[in-house]
């Protein structure tokens, strides 16, 4: 991709006219030119209807052409904006970037064919991976307050967190830390507090502006906290971190793929053998049986069944809209009476894991069936460990255990499975990574034989899902607006006798609860 950076931007559109000149990069993509502005914003402009005059040595006239109705670019709309360059040789590359770009003949690939003077600036590993439009609305959802209030009163979250760093004031007394997505700034307040030398909280959202602001408000820590605003791939340290904290977790622990760019913050900016809050995270996982849920997403697509709506006979789609439902993970909190089989769990080592190893997640599954039942398919969730020099603590969501704003995830089969109390149930969990920060989630059950000739073995019957897990279905009391809204609040789950939580899991300590506040109904 070529790119111009620091071009001079003035938009001399009637409807703009007074605005002050802007500092842009622009970049260009086959038929389009992109105006990445400071924070994140960007616009786009169709090069096919686009002129552009020279009306100096160093300044363009670049006027765009009418964007056609139906255009789905919203982003895309006419304008004359005039550009100046630094050199003519940037203006003159500027002209025919815009020539060769028209007919599409700048692609990723074709960087090295560009003239001389060209400014050719790499995207950063973030910008690589992920669809521009899904971290644009990923960062706008971050940088609302309702949504950092959202996790802040996720008491279980905030004050395991909170719990973890006090314990072991050790590990950032006199040190220096990195919160990665810092949001409020509030594990970067929590270190201070436990006596950090310096917090650089990096956020890459509009929320940057309000951690200033939080920061600024607590003026005995503020002294040791600076804010950088910016994407971690992106960003510069002035020195090493000898401890990062981080709150990357998604639904079904990868959601949203930040681990990668805590994984990236550790490789950039950690001190070699430098501590990570936390260290590690675990998917869990277990075969389930909820006939009710079954039912539920089945008879949704009961719609499609009609042979007379308003004269139409809709049932040629029916079988589009049963896969469809089923397509779509189930969040919410659920009995752990309903699991087949004791669960199993994946481990994921975010101090010494390649970045890349989160592209792709496999995992094998391997049970024995506890009852004989009808299996619908495989519960999951997540816990992380704070490995402290103290205190080592686990943050949990597991069923049964107080209920988080992330809940537990359920992949549910389209086609259920039959087993008997004893028969082994196999299958794989594929996970991935797609550039809208999420994942496709492949699942495969499999009932071996069973009883007398089992010892040959062989597959009974065998059962796929393919599901995204961008798409959840929040099976919630209320309606969630975005796919990143986990965090409505929900009534009290039951609390069954099984214990699926960490051995090692230390009760939140009850001094630490009475900071909730009383109206709050989240756990
Ligand atoms: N640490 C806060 C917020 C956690 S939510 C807390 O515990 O309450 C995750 C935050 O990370 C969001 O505010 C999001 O905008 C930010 N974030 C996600 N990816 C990022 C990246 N690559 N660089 C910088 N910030 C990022």
């Amino acid at each position: 991709m070529a790119e111009f950076a620091g071009v001079s931007v003035s938009d001399i559109s009637a409807s703009a006219s007074g605005q002050q000149p802007f500092v842009a990069a622009a970049c260009f993509d086959p038929g389009q030119l992109r105006l990445r502005l400071p924070d994140s914003v960007e616009i786009r402009f169709d090069l096919k209807t686009a002129q552009v005059l020279r009306l100096s040595a160093v300044t363009l006239l670049f006027v765009t052409g009418e964007s056609k109705s139906g255009n789905e670019d919203k982003n895309s709309f006419s304008r004359a904006l005039k550009f100046e360059f630094g050199t003519e040789n940037e203006s003159r590359d500027f002209c025919s970037a815009v020539e060769k770009c028209r007919h599409g003949k700048i692609n990723g690939t074709s960087e090295g064919s560009l003239e001389n003077g060209t400014v050719i600036v790499h995207k950063s590993k973030f910008d690589d991976k992920i669809e521009s439009t899904s971290a644009k609305m990923y960062f706008h959802y971050y940088g609302q307050l309702l949504h950092q209030q959202n996790m802040l009163q996720d008491y279980v979250r905030t004050g395991t967190y909170y719990a973890a760093v006090v314990e072991n004031r050790i590990d950032f007394h006199g040190r220096v830390v990195v919160d990665v997505g810092a949001g409020s700034g509030i594990l970067s307040l929590f270190a201070a507090q436990a006596g950090a030398k310096h917090v650089y909280a990096v956020e890459a959202s509009e929320m940057a502006e309000y951690a200033r602001k939080l920061i600024d408000g607590n003026p005995s820590l503020r002294e040791r906290i600076t804010v950088v605003k910016g994407k971690v791939e992106e960003i510069d340290l002035p020195e090493k971190a000898d401890i990062l904290i981080s709150e990357p977790m998604g639904t079904l622990l990868v959601n949203e793929r930040m681990l990668e760019s805590y994984v990236i913050a550790r490789d950039r900016f950690l001190v070699s053998n430098g501590k990570m809050f936390p260290s590690i995270g675990r998917i869990h996982m277990a075969p389930f049986s909820d006939e009710y849920l079954y039912v539920e997403i089945a008879n949704k697509a009961l719609f499609w069944q009609q042979q007379n709506y308003y004269g139409v006979n809709l049932t040629s789609l029916y079988g589009s809209a049963f896969q469809g439902y089923f397509s779509q993970p189930v969040v919410d909190a659920f009995d752990p009476r309903l699991l087949v089989s004791p669960p199993t769990f994946h481990t994921l080592n975010f101090t010494n894991m390649k970045e890349e190893e989160l592209y792709e997640i496999d995992i094998p599954l391997n049970y024995t069936a506890t009852v004989g039942t009808r299996v619908h398919g495989l519960a999951c969730w997540f816990d992380v460990l704070f490995d402290g020099s103290s205190v080592q603590r686990w943050l949990s969501t597991a069923p049964g255990s107080p209920t988080t704003h992330w809940y537990q995830l359920r992949c549910v089969l389209s086609q259920p499975l039959y087993v008997m109390a004893g028969q082994e149930i196999t299958g794989r969990l594929l996970l991935v990574a797609h550039s809208a920060q999420s994942y496709t989630i492949n699942l495969t059950l499999s009932v071996k034989m069973w009883g007398p000739g089992a010892e040959q073995g062989g597959i009974l019957q065998t059962s796929t899902g393919k599901l995204d897990l961008k798409e959840p279905y929040y099976r919630l009391s209320q309606p969630q607006p975005y796919a990143w809204a986990q965090d409505q609040q929900q009534p009290q789950q039951q609390i069954s006798s099984l214990d699926l939580s960490p051995q090692i899991q230390d009760a939140v300590d009850p001094a630490l609860m009475q900071q909730s506040s009383p109206n709050s109904t989240a756990l």
